[in-house]
């Protein structure tokens, strides 16, 4: 993994503030990017990917949050996509999509809606069987990487369960609108997408006919969480890394404010959080690499923490450097809008206690 952590620190470099403020990442990085297979680092090397196992897709993912949290951001799309492909799919399906996502396609991962956020059982795009086609009808919101995407993995209602849909984005009845000035990640590429009658072969629907939307939601989201776990690392390294070059050196009152010790707390709760973020990250992927039962819990626990932990570290090295920071796009500011949106995506704090609490009454009561 050190030749794509390597490509990933060349291709960013300290570009990531100025994407940021453009709103915009250049298409010749994210090219380069999916071209390496870096966007989507799991998949097997028989489909042309780097074949990672999870712990070092989740070091390489941190790698690029500590960078830029919206290249991140359309890697975990990516990522899920391509994880969709892999778990769902048929062998055709598989070996149609996932050379093209590791040889530069991009994707982005379509679940929610105007009226169905946390709740996506009130999902209604519906996916309706035509002949040898299907059809497809509804509304997408907030897709990251939408704005990027040459496909969209769509998910929706079919018979009497789901399915998950390989859309192109240039097909007739596909419009996509982007989301302006996002709160935070900024370059991700945010955008709702419209499905007017989008006829496409029954071949794109990935595994056949419906399965049920639980299931296909929590396989989908499990590398989501895991993605977004692991891209928490990466703010909280790049929150520790600034707060303390700043400390050692930036002085007031006659020494450097690391030795005022008001201070030095924020610094050693940083590295706590960084810490707890890192062990629950590393547990959860050796869940994911061991195949255990556990994994879909834990992947839920590390969101969880992570997010909150760098929701509460950008706070707090955003304090450290204080003036310093308080510019858009510097990493601090930059983190501190980026962590907060990662306490609502993927399930948002309330909906992972939600399901953190079940969990903790079916072992412990
Ligand atoms: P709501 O569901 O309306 O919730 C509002 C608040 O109420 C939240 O605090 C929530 O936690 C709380 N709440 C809701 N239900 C309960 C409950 N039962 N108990 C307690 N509290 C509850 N979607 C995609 O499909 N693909 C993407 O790529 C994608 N990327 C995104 C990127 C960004 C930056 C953002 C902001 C959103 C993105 N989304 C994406 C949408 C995202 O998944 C939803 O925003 C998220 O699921 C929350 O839904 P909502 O915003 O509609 O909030």
């Amino acid at each position: 993994w050190t030749a794509a952590r390597e490509l990933a620190a060349a291709l960013v470099g300290d570009s990531a503030g100025d994407w940021d403020v453009e709103g915009k990442l250049p298409a010749d990085v994210l090219l380069r990017m999916g071209a390496e297979g870096v966007l989507c680092p799991q998949v097997p090397q028989e489909y042309g990917g780097l074949g990672m196992d999870s712990l070092n897709c989740g070091e390489l993912t941190a790698e690029v949050g500590s960078r830029c949290s919206s290249l991140r951001s359309v890697m975990t799309s990516q990522g899920i996509a391509a994880w969709c492909v892999a778990r769902l799919g048929d062998d055709a399906q598989r070996a149609e999509w996932l050379p093209r996502l590791t040889s530069g396609a991009l994707a982005c991962v379509a679940f929610s809606e105007p009226d169905a956020g946390s709740d996506l059982s009130a999902m209604t795009t519906r996916i309706r069987p035509d002949g040898d086609d299907v059809v497809i009808e509804g509304e997408k919101v907030w897709t990251t990487a939408a704005a990027y995407a040459d496909l969209i993995l769509v998910f929706g209602r079919y018979a009497d369960g789901a399915a998950a849909v390989v859309v192109p984005s240039h097909t007739p009845g596909v419009r996509t609108e982007r989301r302006p000035d996002p709160l935070g990640c900024r370059a991700a590429g945010h955008a709702d997408i419209r499905l007017d009658s989008v006829r496409l072969p029954r071949g794109s629907v990935l595994g056949g006919a419906g399965q049920p939307l639980g299931m296909l939601v929590t396989s989908a989201l499990t590398y989501g969480r895991l993605s977004v776990a692991w891209g928490c690392v990466g703010i909280l390294r790049a929150c520790l890394a600034a707060a303390c070059r700043h400390a050692a050196t930036r002085r007031q009152f006659g020494k450097p404010l690391a030795g005022h010790q008001l201070v030095a707390r924020h610094l050693a709760d940083l590295m706590v959080d960084e810490q707890v973020a890192t062990l629950i990250c590393r547990q959860a992927s050796g869940h994911w690499d061991e195949r255990t039962p556990d994994l879909v819990t834990s992947a839920v626990l590390a969101k969880h923490v992570a997010a909150r932990r760098a929701a509460d570290g950008a706070a707090r090295a955003t304090q450290v450097l204080a003036s310093a920071g308080a510019r858009d796009g510097s990493v601090v500011a930059r983190a501190y809008r980026d962590a907060k949106l990662m306490e609502i995506i993927e399930g948002s704090n309330e909906i992972c206690e939600l399901i953190l609490a079940e969990q903790a009454v079916t072992a412990w009561a």
